[in-house]
């Protein structure tokens, strides 16, 4: 339900929706002329624009940690807020936002869209209408509808620290393989409401944008050497690894050496969390033979999350917390809808 009081911040920091002919980002007052049916919708629409426009493949933790600060400071002054933003990195920018925000009251809506936004067959209308409508859809008390750091593109509106750009071609370029979806928008916007996160509401909102970028991400195949794994780990000032397992969460465990590395990382303080190399599904370390030492030399379960959400919450709580034990704990809990803890492990 929607009156003409309802009031978006748009902030826009680049990305393919922004780009001239010749793709360059545009100034958002040049997007703003190609696209007049924003003055259509009702909405009081205030812009701030990050300067210079950026392709999202440029985008680093100081991004994260401006727009989390333009949002505080403009909290009270706003019904929902809208990022517009390169799709190629719109996932770790959705969950970074998602762990920098605690109690979140408000729709922070993330878009883009393949085509530019002067192309005739441009996704980006689309987008960035519906992702202003969502930004500010309110029930009968008033109250935002999706309270949450969400990813709208494609019709589909999605928890943004549960998705993956997947197509580097389609309108549909993202999915939530883990969980399904807030809303969609068709004929008119349907709301999944079992599937929102609702805060408490006597909890205030609280922004933390520190950030440590000090881990790594370690890919694993069959024949990976030694000489590879170790320079992983020798990685100056390293505080955190990924490491991408195969199917539930399994390592090669015929050749002792590779245990014996990640070992050695952990006695050095070194994090490691499993995160499978499938979309779709758990870690369960345990369930093999191949996962279970993993489990007992301290590995850390990643269960469902994407590789954006686990890298993007170790930044942030690295970041945030000194103490090594506060971090670990952090890691196996869900502090923002980014995971399923499953029983089996
Ligand atoms: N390279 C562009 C970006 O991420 C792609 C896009 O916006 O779709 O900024």
């Amino acid at each position: 339900m929607m009156t003409n009081k309802n009031s978006v911040l748009l902030l826009y920091t680049g990305g393919t929706i922004g780009m001239s002919e010749n793709l360059c980002p545009m100034a958002f007052e040049q997007v703003q002329k190609l696209l007049p049916e924003l003055e259509q919708t009702g909405v009081n629409i205030t812009n701030f624009s990050f300067d210079p426009p950026i392709d999202s493949s440029d985008v680093d933790t100081d991004l994260w940690e401006k727009i989390a600060r333009m949002i505080e400071n403009n909290y009270d002054k706003f019904d929902g807020f809208v990022v517009l933003h390169g799709t190629d990195t719109m996932a770790y920018t959705a969950s970074a936002l998602s762990f920098m925000l605690e109690n979140l009251a408000k729709p922070i809506i993330l878009t883009g869209s393949q085509l530019r936004i002067g192309e005739l067959r441009t996704d980006a209308k689309e987008n960035l209408l519906n992702a202003i409508m969502l930004a500010c859809g309110k029930n009968e008390f008033g109250e935002a509808m999706v309270p949450e750091v969400c990813v709208y593109f494609g019709d589909e509106l999605y928890r943004g620290n549960r998705t993956t750009k997947k197509n580097a071609e389609h309108f549909s370029a993202f999915r939530s393989y883990n969980y399904p979806l807030l809303a969609k928008a068709g004929v008119h916007i349907k709301y999944f409401t079992s599937n929102i996160r609702y805060p408490d509401k006597s909890a205030k909102l609280c922004v933390r944008t520190k950030t440590d970028k000090n881990i790594a991400i370690l890919k694993i195949f069959p024949g990976i050497t030694q000489n590879a794994v170790s320079a992983v780990f020798s990685t100056t000032n390293l505080k955190a690894v990924v490491l991408e397992s195969f199917g539930s969460g399994n390592v090669p465990q015929e050749n002792t050496w590779f245990l014996n590395e990640l070992k050695k990382a952990i006695d050095k303080k070194i994090i490691i969390v499993n995160k499978t190399q499938c979309n779709s599904g758990s870690v369960e370390m345990g369930r093999y033979p191949a996962s279970q030492k993993l489990k007992d030399i301290g590995v850390i379960s990643a269960y469902d999350c994407t590789t954006e959400a686990i890298v993007t919450k170790l930044m942030c709580l690295l970041g945030e917390n000194k103490d090594l034990e506060k971090v670990n704990n952090l890691l196996k809990t869900d502090i923002a809808g980014e995971m399923t803890i499953s029983d089996s492990e």
